[in-house]
């Protein structure tokens, strides 16, 4: 399996290459130059796997070059840290199922492909001999999934920058109770945006960047694609010994179009599901994009959702791609556009396209609480304020076909909305409340780009 840039410039790169190039070098993203096609016959076989031999098989197929023996190890140890013997259970709650994808270290579906991405980045850099710093800015989950993917891993160190008292109190702690040598978190004072601006100033330093072998984390690598595609096919698989039908819908809460492009490529694969449900909240963008044609920027509304409160969607590039035939020329042309102008118009034609792919809804913070309120009320299962948004969508925009909600995050991550939402409390959870009584570690620093550059240079490999 060779890989391409979706703006053209890059071409038959390995796949030990896509991951350690992360962004294409012509500014574009990764994508496979062949998807692998899965026919019904090989659909059967897959369906009898755990989850673990079936993630070894799906990645297999697009991680040729890789010995099996050293996937097979990777795969194995990257998903013994979930707290759930099926990884990804999927449960059935009133007439929806909901794939839980929040059994990893960190309690939200991040982890499924962070915690292999790590130990892949940790492969290649031992068996190259070479060294990578990870620096990044964080609202939250991404930075608590990335230290909890490299932490304790040869050859890599990882700062990850926050704004200090504007992160949840689980995220903060999931970040600095880390006592690995190797992480490093710089609470910063200032807002998110400081820290993100900062860390955007220290990768536009290219002498520095080259001299501390800095590196990103970020959801545009092919890898946390990749690893998510696994889960489709599981919980298909699930849903379809249950009841028997051989096509499912899947509503997905997104906000980068990471999660959903996954299903989207699982789909090409030849598994049999209907258009995806691409569920937003206020931040409406992509909802719009399948709605009606129109990509174009809003300001950042701040929801009950956090982590979907996104507008420029790093992944729709990749869908662009396939939207175009692989026309790469119009792929840049497209992305020119839309940086000069902020804003994308898709043609009729187009729209028939997308909208056999996708069918959308938005979701508002109101209609956030109730949906868990009256979830909790009817089945006794609380949702995340991520998830509420899927299963809203499915009431709205659903086919007639068994649904598959994704559950992006653990309900505990999210108690100040939940508390809004319910008056049973929480059950309490192990995972948080041992950390509680756990030390910190955490460097705090003023927003001051030469102080955190002479850090980072002391500290970094
Ligand atoms: C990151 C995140 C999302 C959005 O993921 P996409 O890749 O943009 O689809 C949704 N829910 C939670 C809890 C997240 O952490």
């Amino acid at each position: 399996m060779k890989y391409c840039s979706t703006r053209g410039k890059i071409q038959d790169l390995s796949f030990s290459e896509a991951v350690m190039m992360g962004l294409a070098s012509d500014g574009g993203l990764l994508l496979p130059q062949k998807i692998p096609q899965i026919s019904r016959q090989q659909l059967k076989a897959l369906s009898k796997m755990n989850y673990v031999d079936l993630a070894y098989e799906i990645i297999s197929l697009y991680a040729t070059d890789l010995p099996a023996a050293d996937l097979r190890s990777l795969v194995n140890r990257s998903y013994a840290s979930f707290d759930h013997s099926d990884i990804t259970p999927v449960v059935k709650k009133g007439d929806i199922y909901i794939l839980e994808l929040f059994h990893g270290p960190t309690l939200a579906f991040k982890d499924v492909a962070l915690q292999f991405l790590g130990n892949l980045f940790e492969y290649y850099l031992v068996r190259d001999n070479k060294k990578l710093n990870i620096i990044g800015a964080t609202s939250g989950d991404t930075g608590s999934a990335a230290i909890a993917g490299v932490r304790g891993k040869k050859n890599i160190n990882i700062f990850i920058l926050f704004p200090f008292g504007r992160v949840s109190s689980v995220q903060e702690m999931q970040m600095t109770t880390v006592a690995d040598a190797n992480v490093f978190n710089i609470a910063i004072d200032g807002t998110f945006d400081d820290a993100q601006a900062i860390v955007k100033e220290i990768f536009s330093d290219q002498a520095f960047k080259q001299a501390h072998a800095l590196g990103s984390i970020n959801s545009i690598n092919w890898v946390r694609v990749l690893a998510q595609i696994v889960y489709y096919f599981y919980a298909y698989f699930r849903v379809n010994e249950q009841t028997g039908c051989e096509e499912v819908q899947f509503s997905v809460p997104t906000g980068n179009f990471g999660d959903i492009f996954a299903g989207y490529l699982a789909g090409k694969m030849g598994l049999p599901t209907r258009r995806f449900i691409l569920a937003t909240n206020a931040n409406n963008i992509l909802s719009r994009f399948v709605n009606g044609g129109d990509y174009s920027l809003a300001d950042v509304h701040h929801s009950l959702s956090p982590s979907m409160d996104i507008q420029v969607a790093s992944n729709f590039e990749r869908y662009l791609y396939y939207l175009y035939d692989g026309d790469t020329a119009a792929v840049v042309a497209a992305m020119e556009r839309f940086k000069k102008t902020g804003k994308l118009i898709f043609s009729a034609e187009q729209l028939t396209h997308i909208q056999k792919d996708f069918v959308a809804a938005s979701i508002n913070d109101q209609q956030t609480l109730d949906q868990i309120s009256t979830f909790s009320k009817q089945t006794g299962y609380l949702l995340d304020p991520h998830t509420a948004v899927g299963v809203r969508a499915v009431d709205e925009v659903g086919d007639d076909v068994p649904h598959i909600c994704l559950a992006t995050a653990h309900p505990a991550k999210f108690p100040e909305t939940i508390d809004k939402a319910v008056t049973d409390k929480l059950p309490p959870v192990e995972a948080i409340e041992k950390l509680s009584s756990m030390r910190r570690r955490c460097e705090r620093m003023t927003a001051d780009l030469q102080k955190i550059k002479s850090y980072i240079a002391e500290k970094s490999l």
